[in-house]
């Protein structure tokens, strides 16, 4: 019987999640969701950084607004915790102690200036970089000694060299790994800690991992992680390397360039959704590219996968699924996103109830590709525009922008606003003039620009008073 399903995302606690790691975190809670699986978030916080809580943290809320549950992981708990590898040690020193009572890794004192001497030497002789079995071979007197006089070690990895070790890897099919190809790798720190290497693999073995899915980038640390699944008799998963993530000139994604880092596309006012669409469709064909979360669990085809090399991440992309998530979402629904954006911009709007504000968003939202610009779009209801004749004339010409003004002295004193908006386009079509160029000239006294929002959606949002004001405000200082 083949095991439940069981996937996990495992970011290291950088300080930031980039746009690589929102991807595979996706593809984990899609695959998960597909097979009826669990979803797990650990923590891989081995290498102790500075400010580990804040960036443990991070993680968590970056998940939550990504809104990305999952099933087991720090905060919800489950069978197979803790799900912060610091918390993990005694666990790991138990499988460590196994592979030191059956031989199968050994003490390695060498410091790293003498590894760093030792791999220049043999990169000048034009060797690969190994390291040359130096404390393997050093004698149990030998080792004891140094172990008395308190020199420092690790425990390596005792590879074999004649092995080879078969993985089998979604998108790339059976890939054969040569272990003569590898070097005797380091389980442990000199402090005692373990490495990346072997925690991640204790962990996906007692986590139950039955498919590991994860950046290229660690495609060669995978050999070395079999071979430890290898050296306890266990099975292995099943891997699937995604592709990294490059910018628009093929190069890996890096800081320099915009939406590395997932704050960078928060900051810039783009929706969770619109960034987890993008990053499920690149490089993938869809009959339909926007969809939702539930849409992309019964769409995605995990069986026809053969993607591998970087795929392309272009930001006008991302803003293209924004602006269609715009035009998807309820206005009501989109009032958490716009709310501390809109607030921190302009004080006055805190006043507005939440059905004014959905009102207002509903007629703007179809135009804009990110929240500041709905803020934007947003801004004339809140701040009167101060529109001069010579502006009216730049928007539409001189005799137009004459024409209009005329007539807007006839009508201005009319409270009803679509009485007056139908009389100043009926006397400005008699006057000859073209229906663009009157409606225009009424947008731009009221909102400050000529383009945008139709006139009716303006009647709607403004209220008469306003209006009133506004054209009496342009008239006065025409
Ligand atoms: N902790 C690793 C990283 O953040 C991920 C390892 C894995 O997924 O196996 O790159």
């Amino acid at each position: 019987m083949t095991p439940p399903v069981r996937v996990r995302f495992a970011p290291s606690p950088t300080g930031f999640m980039h746009l690589g790691s929102v991807r595979v975190a996706l593809l984990n809670y899609l695959f998960a969701k597909k097979h009826n699986g669990t979803f797990v978030l650990r923590i891989e916080d081995t290498d102790a950084a500075r400010n580990l809580d804040v960036a443990r943290t991070k993680i968590i809320e970056d998940m939550q607004w990504l809104n990305l549950p999952c099933q087991e992981g720090p905060v919800v708990g489950g069978n197979y915790g803790p799900y912060l590898q610091s918390e993990r040690h005694e666990i790991y020193q138990e499988q460590l102690n196994e592979l030191i009572n059956n031989a199968k890794v050994y003490r390695c004192f060498c410091t790293p200036e003498e590894l760093d001497a030792k791999r220049q030497k043999q990169i000048a002789m034009g060797k690969p970089p190994r390291y040359d079995r130096t404390c393997m071979l050093l004698g149990d007197d030998k080792a004891k000694a140094k172990i008395a006089a308190g020199i420092a070690f690790i425990w390596r990895f005792k590879l074999n060299y004649d092995q080879g070790i078969e993985i089998r890897d979604i998108a790339r099919g059976t890939i054969n790994f040569d272990m003569k190809n590898f070097s005797d790798f380091a389980l442990t720190r000199q402090d005692g800690t373990c490495t990346f290497m072997f925690a991640n693999f204790v962990d996906d073995w007692l986590m139950k991992i039955t498919h590991v899915i994860r950046g290229e980038d660690h495609l060669s640390n995978t050999a070395l992680q079999a071979a430890l699944f290898d050296a306890f008799a266990l099975p292995l998963p099943t891997y699937w390397h995604v592709q990294i993530i490059c910018n628009k000139e093929g190069e890996k994604l890096s800081k320099r360039d915009f939406g590395f880092s997932l704050e960078d596309l928060k900051q810039a006012g783009y929706l969770p959704i619109a960034i987890l669409n993008y990053m499920a469709t690149v490089g993938v064909s869809f009959a339909e590219e926007v969809q939702s979360l539930e849409e992309l669990i019964n769409n995605y085809n995990f069986d026809a996968i053969h993607h591998t090399g970087g795929i392309r991440y272009d930001v006008e992309k991302l803003k293209w699924f924004n602006h269609k998530w715009f035009n998807r979402l309820e206005a009501s629904t989109l009032l958490p996103s716009i709310k501390p954006i809109l607030y921190a911009t302009i004080q006055e709007s805190t006043a507005l109830d939440d059905a004014t504000l959905t009102h207002l968003v509903s007629k703007i939202k179809g135009d804009v590709y990110t929240l500041p610009e709905m803020v934007q779009a947003l801004s004339f209801m809140f701040v009167a525009p101060i529109v001069s004749k010579h502006e009216l004339i730049s928007a539409v010409g001189e005799h137009a922008a004459d024409t209009v003004t005329t007539i807007l002295h006839k009508h201005s004193r009319t409270s009803n606003i679509p009485a007056m908006i139908d009389a100043i386009k009926a006397d400005g079509l008699a006057a000859g003039l073209k229906t663009k160029e009157i409606l225009g000239s009424v947008r731009l006294i009221l909102t400050g620009s000529a383009q945008g929002i139709g006139i009716n959606d303006l009647v709607s949002m403004l209220s008469a008073e306003e209006i009133t004001q506004r054209i009496k405000c342009f008239l006065g200082a025409t």
